[in-house]
């Protein structure tokens, strides 16, 4: 991939990556069910560092992750699309939605976590690592 570039629904917000990144995540947790509407939640992570707004300024949504750390979720005031999460347990990285993309031809999860949640009429592929919870 090397570089990508992605954006909201409508527009406003746009951004760059200049880096692959560090993961693919899928998390099942009805937190990341309720907040994309859907099944799953997927999660880039890349280096703070990698990332930069090229258009707009997000909105920011602060709540708490699961594992009770802090979580900053930064979206689009117009469109609402969520665009990624800064959680406080891991500085230094942006956990970037891979579906914002404008090619998300290249985007697999390398891990599933949150299974004990997980919808039973979805298979996760062999050999995939996956967690009941969090990792570790
Ligand atoms: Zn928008
Ligand atoms: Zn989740």
């Amino acid at each position: 991939m090397g570089s990508a570039i992605g954006g909201c629904q409508c527009g406003a917000l746009r951004y760059r990556i200049r880096a692959d990144p560090l993961a693919v995540t899928a998390c099942h947790c009805s937190d990341c069910q309720t907040q994309s509407g859907s099944a799953f939640s997927m999660s880039m992570v890349v280096g703070e560092n990698d990332f930069k707004w090229t258009a707009g300024t997000p909105r920011i949504y602060h709540t708490n992750a699961d594992s009770g750390a802090t979580k900053e979720c930064l979206f689009c005031a117009e469109c609402g699309v969520r665009i990624l999460n800064r959680l406080g347990s891991m500085p230094g990285t942006l956990n970037v939605k891979p579906g914002t993309l404008d090619d998300t031809s290249g985007v697999a999860p390398t891990l599933h976590v949150w299974l004990v949640n997980k919808q039973p009429w979805l298979v996760i592929p062999e050999g995939t690592r996956s967690f009941d919870r969090n990792p570790g």
